[in-house]
């Protein structure tokens, strides 16, 4: 498959930054926007008892149904209705891609509006991997990403971000991910959404609220959410220094990703414009204050390109810039960039890979290459344009 990329007329003016989403097309509200306290308001203003809230919940969470017929412990009358109200349809599937042999599969959504998202399941041995939207296109206009290319449609709810999650566990649930049974780990593990990292469409920390919102649902224990361990959480940003310091005091030890893609301001003022707003040095410091914060370590994100960002000296000033904030808090992450049709940025070579890595880990930086799985089905990171 290729991914199209929008015609030039519908694409952000070079550097141009995108805080504010287009108002448009605001998903109904789900059950999974609220708290469980929300939830029992809700049913009761409905009319409906507030333990109801519960009910639902479960059946949602745990069970992961929205067919009525299946949720015998409500009453009959008017069982319908209420949970067409709760749950309503949030994603529409258009798509379903794999690769790998079946253990990598991207799910292309249509929303309520028309907007589209996609997400990426990803079975590794012992884990499985989503790789989750947090907004229908992108507001920070890296060059080198074909969802930064296609420019912002709009931010997702909550329940849009978790449905995201939910559907992909319906999928693992009914075996349909290969490799369930001859990975390590227990079958029930096999069966599970173990890590979830918001690095699909979107940077996650401009929708603040509702990326937020949204891990909750996913740490919350059942009924509030899936239960999954915040430490499988990972979020992703290009740093936004005032939005990471307030995750930090959230209180949920989710893991930080920073997307540096290079250690001068120079060109990552070119790479990755939201380095006109807080330079290299302030996206550092405020990694470090998170780390400082949670006691995670935080991972930092290099696209490898071909010529542009791949030098020696751009790796030995990584280490230096890392390694003088202290030691042991980071992990970095080189990734050969992803090829994006009609672009002129490409991967760098093996070997200029290698030294990169090299010269991190002479600087005692733990280094590791992280794969690029997906890439065939344009479901790798820079690649998710949603396009049918
Ligand atoms: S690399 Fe990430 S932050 Fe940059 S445009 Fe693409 S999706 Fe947005």
């Amino acid at each position: 498959m290729t991914t199209e990329l929008p015609t030039p007329s519908t694409r952000p003016a070079p550097g141009t930054l995108t805080f504010s989403a287009p108002r448009r097309g605001k998903a109904p509200t789900h059950l999974a926007d609220l708290d469980m306290a929300g939830r029992r308001d809700w049913l009761t203003e409905l009319g409906h008892k507030p333990f109801r809230a519960d009910q639902v919940s479960r059946h949602y969470f745990e069970r992961l149904v929205t067919d009525p017929e299946q949720m015998t412990d409500l009453p009959r009358e008017g069982r319908d209705e209420l949970v067409g109200t709760l749950l309503p349809q949030l994603l529409t599937p258009i798509r379903t891609l794999s690769t790998d042999d079946g253990a990598t599969v991207k799910q292309v959504h249509r929303l309520h509006d028309g907007a589209m998202v996609e997400s990426v399941l990803m079975r590794y041995p012992g884990r499985v991997t989503m790789c989750i939207s947090s907004q229908a296109g992108c507001g920070m206009n890296c060059p080198f990403c074909a969802t930064g290319q296609a420019g912002l449609t709009r931010n997702l709810s909550t329940a849009e971000i978790v449905e995201q999650v939910v559907a992909a566990a319906r999928y693992l649930r009914h075996g349909d991910l290969a490799g369930g049974t001859d990975g390590a780990g227990s079958t029930e593990d096999a069966l599970r959404v173990s890590n979830v990292v918001f690095m699909g469409m979107g940077e996650a920390l401009a929708n603040y609220r509702k990326a937020v919102d949204a891990i909750r649902r996913l740490v919350d224990p059942s009924p509030g959410g899936l239960g999954m361990s915040a430490r499988g959480v990972t979020m992703s940003t290009v740093g936004l220094v005032p939005a990471i310091d307030k995750l930090g005091r959230e209180g949920i030890p989710v893991t930080l990703a920073l997307s540096l893609h290079a250690p001068d301001d120079e060109l990552r003022d070119e790479l990755v414009p939201i380095n006109t707003r807080w330079k290299v040095d302030e996206a550092l410091d405020a990694a470090y204050r998170y780390y400082e914060t949670t006691g995670r370590r935080v991972s930092i994100e290099y696209a490898l390109i071909k010529d542009i960002n791949d030098h020696a000296w751009r790796a030995d000033l990584l280490g230096e810039k890392l390694n003088a904030r202290g030691r042991g808090w980071v992990h970095v992450n080189p990734i050969p960039l992803n090829p994006t049709p009609g672009s002129k940025w490409t991967a760098s070579r093996p070997g200029v890979e290698q030294q990169f890595v090299e010269r991190l880990l002479a600087h005692g930086i733990p280094t590791t290459v992280r794969d690029t799985r997906g890439s065939e089905i344009d479901g790798a990171c820079g690649q998710l344009a949603a396009t049918v």
